[in-house]
């Protein structure tokens, strides 16, 4: 049996209260093949943007503590919302906020960096076969205060989970098959990449894709993580999708395939 996998639920694949039961059968699956299993979600569908607007009509310029305490909401609902649709199926979950998870931060509110994970209170979940559910985008900095990570930070998120727990990958659930040469929603015939280096990766992010959060693959990089971008709803072909690894360990003859 593997050990450790990080599963990532990015909000369109969290839009709905029906997404909850279907993530519930991929953690379910997962669960057959690791010991622990670990799901970051991000907040549901437009929620952060919702989040960010109300702000806005209340105060044009709010302090940016009181930001980060609002918008750090979205994926608040999101976690709980896992660990009732895991329980309706009898699976032991436990929902863990940033700050709970012990996600310290630096306190650049809006943009936090994370500098250490401590997850005290996630070992002994995972010690008794539960299911832990991460809160993304958040943290708490060093002063105590509640931060976000920027904007789609709930990567960086699963991928500190994957460097703190020692994970041998991190799943990133999307709308789409992997990542692409092009945006497959602007571009019908924009080709499917099963494969790409870390510096590749972080190419077309910063060009503009928002794939990843830039921070989540340096990370990934640094640590030798291996990240695997596949779709919500073909789950169970874990050959699909985009691979991202390091260009050694990619030419390796495991890697070595390419999609039509
Ligand atoms: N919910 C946050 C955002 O929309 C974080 C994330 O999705 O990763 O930016
Ligand atoms: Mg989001």
């Amino acid at each position: 049996m593997n050990h450790t996998i990080i599963l990532k639920f990015g909000g369109a694949s969290v839009a709905s209260p029906e997404a909850f039961s279907h993530i519930s059968d991929i953690v379910i699956e997962r669960k057959k093949h690791y010991q622990n299993v670990v799901v970051v979600v991000s907040a549901m569908g437009n929620t952060t943007n919702e989040l960010i607007a109300l702000a806005h009509k209340v105060n044009s310029n709010p302090p940016r503590r009181e930001f980060d305490m609002l918008i750090s909401v979205g994926e608040r609902i999101s976690i709980s919302l896992l660990a009732m649709a895991l329980a309706k199926k009898n699976v032991e979950a436990v929902s863990f906020t940033g700050s709970q998870t012990g996600i310290i931060t630096t306190n650049e509110n809006g943009d936090a960096k994370i500098i250490d994970v401590k997850p005290k209170r996630l070992l002994p979940c995972l010690a008794q076969g539960k299911v832990v559910i991460v809160a993304g985008f958040q943290g708490m900095s060093t002063d105590g205060d509640i931060t976000t990570l920027g904007r789609g930070g709930s990567d960086t998120t699963a991928v500190a989970l994957a460097v703190a727990l020692g994970a041998e990958k991190v799943e990133f659930f999307k709308d789409v098959l992997g990542i692409y040469n092009e945006d497959p929603k602007k571009n019908p015939h924009a080709k499917l990449l099963p494969t790409l280096s870390y510096d590749e990766a972080l190419k077309i992010i910063l060009a503009g894709a928002k794939v990843l959060h830039a921070r989540s693959v340096s990370m990934a990089q640094k640590n030798s993580i291996k990240l695997h971008v596949l779709c919500f709803t073909d789950y169970k072909n874990s050959n699909y999708g985009t691979v991202i690894l390091s260009q050694t360990r990619l030419s390796e003859p495991e890697y070595k395939y390419e999609f039509k």
